[in-house]
């Protein structure tokens, strides 16, 4: 039987054991968290990521963690409203073929389906792998391995390793995501967006409920070394609404909070000899673009019917992939530069253009050109 060892269980590395596993492979998952993760963020499915969760047999049990449509209400710094999108607009611009959910979520739903048919080792890393099929584990065990999947995200070590430094783009923007309490009896999306910055309160329920934050900022390794409530009371403590209690919220469990700078990963080959990188790793396309949870769900499920068309021959199989999943990827990261303008307007008139585009998405001529670009994109 073969074997890959797969560094990461996070949406990439997960459902790449799904599918390698279901094509008889033996996977053994290493992960360095002591345990899973769980909320996070919303998390759109759609075009490939949706077409590769069918796929892996995924979209029934994420249908009972599916968010379902929402109102989203874009207000002013103080709060006050300005403009409501409603559900069903938001609804018939991203088409049938969607799914939104938690990023947990997501991941539990992956862990479920992949829990009994691999060895899955938590607080566990790889200390050591070189050219030759031994895989040496921070567990102490060594592991002899067809394949080694890198999917441990932006920040990889497996990437590094095998490509060495300098693959990664740092873009001056931080980025925050929280679980806040449920407030609002309506289910609503409450986003403010001004030069330089957006926050957004997500509130669909008990349990289901959730801060963004991304802002432009010149120095943001320097914004992480403050943390979460100093960095985001600094760029968004001005503002009224729901932001005040959400950044309180904060700051009695600030380790629960994704924080993070945003970075593209941008490499001229995915895979060296047995070891590829998958998700983030390989190719993050950011926040700015959505779609990486879509991307590496994709990927994963591509590594899959490649491997199974070429047989023992890897490395032919890893080409072909590439090739194949490449100009989705260069897509996506095109879309993150124009992303950055819309979470992070450089000026008020590109505020205003972006009120002016959601304005003309509720005019019912245009829901359907929208609807239509969406689905080429
Ligand atoms: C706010 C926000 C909103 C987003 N919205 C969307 C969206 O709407 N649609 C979409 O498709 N995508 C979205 N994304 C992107 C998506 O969440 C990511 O692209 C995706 O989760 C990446 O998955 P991954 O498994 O590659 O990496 P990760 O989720 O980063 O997982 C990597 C895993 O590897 C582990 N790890 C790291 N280093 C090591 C090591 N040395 N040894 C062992 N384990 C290690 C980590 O602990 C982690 O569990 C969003 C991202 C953000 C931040």
């Amino acid at each position: 039987m073969r074997r890959a060892v797969i560094v990461g269980a996070g949406v990439a590395g997960l459902a790449t054991a799904l599918r390698l596993g279901r094509d008889g492979w033996d996977t053994v998952v290493v992960e360095r968290a002591p345990a899973r993760r769980t909320g996070g963020y919303v998390v759109n499915l759609l075009g490939p990521g949706y077409d590769a969760a069918e796929r892996l047999g995924l979209l029934p049990a994420l249908a009972a963690h599916a968010l379902g449509p929402f109102t989203t209400v874009l207000v002013h710094a103080d709060g006050r409203a300005k403009l409501t999108v409603p559900a069903a607009l938001a609804e018939a611009a991203l088409g049938e073929r969607t799914v939104s959910v938690f990023r947990g979520d997501l991941e539990s739903t992956l862990y479920e389906a992949v829990r009994d048919h691999t060895d899955l080792r938590f607080g566990t890393t790889v200390t050591a792998a070189g050219e030759g099929p031994d895989v040496l584990l921070s567990d102490g065990t060594t592991l002899t391995a067809d394949l080694l999947v890198g999917a441990d995200g932006v920040h990889s070590a497996t990437r590094p390793a095998v490509f060495g430094d300098g693959h990664r783009v740092d873009l001056p923007y931080v980025v925050a995501a929280f679980p806040v309490a449920h407030a609002s009896p309506e289910r609503s999306a409450t986003t403010f967006i001004g030069p330089g910055r957006t926050a957004a309160l997500i509130d669909l329920g008990p349990g289901r409920s959730c801060a963004f934050f991304a802002y432009r900022c010149e120095t943001p390794l320097e914004a992480l070394c403050r943390g979460p409530v100093e960095a985001l009371g600094a760029a968004f403590g001005d503002l009224g609404g729901g932001i005040p209690d959400a950044l309180r919220h904060l700051g009695r469990d600030p380790g629960g909070a994704y924080f993070d700078t945003v970075s593209q990963v941008v490499l001229p080959r995915w895979s060296s000899g047995r070891t590829v990188l998958l998700g983030d790793a390989a190719w993050c396309v950011t926040v700015f673009a959505g779609h990486g949870a879509g991307l590496a769900l994709a990927g994963a499920d591509r590594l899959g019917t490649a491997l199974r068309e070429h047989g023992t021959d890897v490395t032919a199989a890893l080409a072909q992939w590439e090739t194949g999943l490449r100009p989705a990827v260069v897509r996506r990261q095109a879309q993150a530069r124009r992303g950055m303008l819309q979470y992070a307007p450089p000026t008020r008139f590109h505020v205003w253009l972006g009120d002016l585009m959601v304005r003309a998405v509720t005019l019912p001529g245009v829901r359907g050109l929208v609807r239509r670009a969406a689905a080429r994109t």
